[in-house]
């Protein structure tokens, strides 16, 4: 064979490649997002460099799939199964709900039961949220706060069954599963050789690989006292893959001549919304599914119990924003967090 015949067969053999190359992959300079609105939010997911052109598509239906298995909306969802038969009799159920389940217990008993997935019948009295959002009857309220209680969630990992142990109990995951569905899209755009991703589920937030120029990600902490997602007030400089914010400003009922503000984290004790001076949390960690769990449980305990929470976890952080405009960061994000916004000062224990 000639020179000029092996030449000829590497450069079709390369430009074979290529054609096939371009009817499965992108190949890209600059980031791509594609937008989904699903588990009654707005999921954004950026991919930076090339990228096979099936994967928004399949990372979607990987949410869709948890919002089935998992939505209290959708009749047929395992959690609603689960749900009917309090009381009656064991539910089996797949992998995915049953980790959730597990996990949240874990954030209950670490919390003292500031957070209780159990709270179900208290999130469908109050509503928060929906147009049919209401203040309910503290009768109401006081037979919801009776159907609370983690510690009657009954599992068993060989079979995957969960069983409520009383009749009236609701189990509601929505202060956790949104950070579970973050952490398997980021699973599969990493099993898809994506290197550099961010999986932002209203804001529960995945970040896969290094920041720009090999460093840690700078993700924005938003100003809570906008009502523009964009304005923030400050920056931290993300070691760990996951950083998820719970907030009072977005899902809230308000009542003309009433200034409390209700909003959708809600004190199983008391069964109303957690009133404190705390305005959001932000919570860094190795796993979203957890920063979701730790960012509702430790809003829910207040700033000083809360600190206490994270500062005794390891590779857990977080950020209080308060109503006085102080700003108190965990001790291992000291020189991590910058404050971008003048109108905020940093504060400490
Ligand atoms: P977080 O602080 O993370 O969680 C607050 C939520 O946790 C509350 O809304 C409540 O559900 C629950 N909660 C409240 N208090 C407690 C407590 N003390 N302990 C434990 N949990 C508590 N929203 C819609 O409007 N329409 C939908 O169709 C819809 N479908 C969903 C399907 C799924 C599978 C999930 C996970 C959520 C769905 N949501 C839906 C809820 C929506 O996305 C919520 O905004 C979200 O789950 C709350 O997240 P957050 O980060 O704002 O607040
Ligand atoms: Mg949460």
């Amino acid at each position: 064979m000639n020179k000029k015949r092996i030449t000829t067969i590497f450069i079709v053999l390369l430009l074979g490649f290529g054609l096939y190359r371009s009817h499965t992959a992108t190949v890209s300079s600059v980031p791509h997002t594609e937008t989904g609105y699903m588990i009654g939010t707005v999921v954004n997911i950026t991919v930076y460099g090339d990228y096979d052109d099936d994967i928004f598509d399949k990372s979607f239906d990987i949410i869709r799939d948890i919002e089935s298995k998992m939505s209290l909306n959708i009749d047929t969802s395992e959690l609603n199964e689960i749900n009917a038969n309090a009381g009656i009799h064991p539910v089996a159920v797949s992998e995915s709900t049953f980790d959730v389940i597990e996990r949240s217990l874990y954030h209950s008993k670490v919390s003292d039961g500031a957070f209780d997935i159990s709270a179900g019948s208290l999130v469908s009295l109050w509503q928060i949220g929906s147009d049919k959002a209401s203040i309910p009857p503290a009768e109401a309220l006081a037979d919801a706060i009776d159907t609370i209680d983690y510690k009657n969630i009954w599992l068993n990992r060989d079979s995957l069954e969960v069983f409520l142990k009383e009749e009236g109990m609701i189990i509601d995951v929505g202060g956790i599963a949104k950070g579970y569905a973050a952490d398997r899209v980021g699973e599969y755009l990493s099993s898809r050789g994506v290197e550099r991703a961010i999986v932002d589920a209203g804001g529960d937030i995945y970040l896969l690989g290094k920041g720009s120029n090999g460093g840690p990600w700078k993700i924005g902490v938003k100003d809570p006292f906008t009502s523009s997602r964009n304005d923030y007030l400050g920056i931290v400089s993300a070691t760990q893959p996951s950083i998820v914010t719970s907030g009072v400003y977005e899902r809230f009922l308000e009542i003309e001549g009433d200034d409390t503000v209700y909003h959708h984290i809600l004190d199983p004790k008391t069964g109303y919304p957690v009133q404190n001076d705390i305005q959001g949390v932000t919570i860094v960690s190795d796993s979203t599914m957890d920063s979701d769990g730790f960012s509702t449980s430790v809003f829910v305990l207040g700033l000083e119990e809360g600190m206490k929470l994270v500062e005794s976890t390891d590779n857990v952080e977080a950020i209080f924003v308060m109503d006085s405009k102080e700003v108190y960061v965990s001790s291992g994000l000291r020189g991590l967090f910058e404050l971008t916004s003048d109108e905020f000062t940093m504060a400490e224990l």
